[in-house]
């Protein structure tokens, strides 16, 4: 398995300037992006130098179009969770392993408001990540709340170890396999003491023994334990190194402004760090 230099965790502004200067420093990176980023909700971007009047899914595409043509294509799907193993990283990405020797966290910032009981029952019958979980629940009656385009994928996966799986989605992923069970909704709350008894979905309550609640964007410190937060944001020195040697992060996961200019400069810090941090080791 190829070990790569860094990992970058996003392809919004941020991850994409630390992925050019990474290549334009030798090194070899992956671009593990969750499509579409926030950028592309923008009508018109006023304030980014040389690019004025241009719409935000524009910007992405120029900003996509030059890392192309440098010979990085960002992977689409999920990072689930990052896990240290030593000198080196193994990050879950659409429930295959990939290792790299550090990591750059430019995943923009989970917007989603937590359900009510999430918080509270997470790690105790709640769940974001199938195949870091799904064994646990083999055998027994679980809920998929599917936000993330790779959650049918997930589904599917839980259906295959011996989960009873109902899916709860907007509309229903084409790739679901049929003995999963379909409801369109949304999943408003979920409950039980001292572990997950029930869920509700739309106004009706119901039992499960597990719920995995699949959104495109995780906590960063979800994604990675024991990574320093303040207020939500990933807490970074001026050479965008987080807590945890090896780890650093750019872009609007380190906090206010959520610009993209911003964005760009920190992912260019954090790839000129990472390029440092390799050459000293
Ligand atoms: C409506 C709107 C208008 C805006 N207007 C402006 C403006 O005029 N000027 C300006 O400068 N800024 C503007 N912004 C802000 C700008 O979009 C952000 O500051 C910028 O996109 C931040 O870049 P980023 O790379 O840090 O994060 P993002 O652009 O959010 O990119 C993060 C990426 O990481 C992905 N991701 C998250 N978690 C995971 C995971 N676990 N695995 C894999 N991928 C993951 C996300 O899906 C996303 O693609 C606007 C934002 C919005 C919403």
């Amino acid at each position: 398995m190829e070990r790569f230099d860094c990992a970058i965790i996003g392809s919004g502004p941020a991850g994409l300037s630390a992925a050019i200067n990474l290549h334009q420093r030798g090194k070899t990176a992956c671009v593990l992006g969750a499509a579409p980023g926030f950028l592309s909700k923008a009508e018109q971007v006023d304030n980014y130098l040389g690019l004025p009047g241009v719409t935000g899914s524009g910007m992405i595409d120029q900003f996509l179009s030059h890392a192309k043509e440098m010979g990085i294509v960002p992977l689409e799907g999920r990072a689930a969770n990052i896990l240290p193993a030593g000198d080196y990283f193994m990050i879950n990405f659409n429930g295959e392993i990939m290792e790299s020797k550090t990591v750059i966290l430019a995943c923009g910032i989970a917007r989603a408001k937590p359900i009510p009981g999430e918080a509270e029952l997470l790690g105790r019958g709640v769940s974001y990540c199938a195949t870091c979980d799904g064994m646990l629940y083999r055998g027994k009656k679980i809920l998929v709340w599917g936000l993330s385009p790779e959650a049918a994928h997930e589904a599917n996966f839980l259906a295959s170890i011996g989960c009873s799986v109902t899916f709860v989605a907007a509309k229903q992923p084409p790739e679901l396999k049929e003995e999963i069970r379909f409801i369109p909704g949304t999943v408003k709350a979920v409950g039980g003491e001292p572990v997950v008894k029930w869920a509700q979905i739309g106004a009706v309550q119901e039992e499960f023994e597990g719920v995995f609640i699949l959104r495109s964007a995780i906590a960063p410190d979800t994604l990675l334990p024991g990574l320093a937060l303040e207020n939500g944001s990933i807490v970074v020195n001026r050479s965008m190194e987080t807590n945890i040697p090896g780890v650093y992060a750019a872009g609007d996961v380190t906090g206010a402004p959520l610009q993209v200019a911003k964005a760009v400069s920190e992912g260019l810090i954090a790839a000129l760090s990472v390029a440092d941090y390799l050459d000293r080791k």
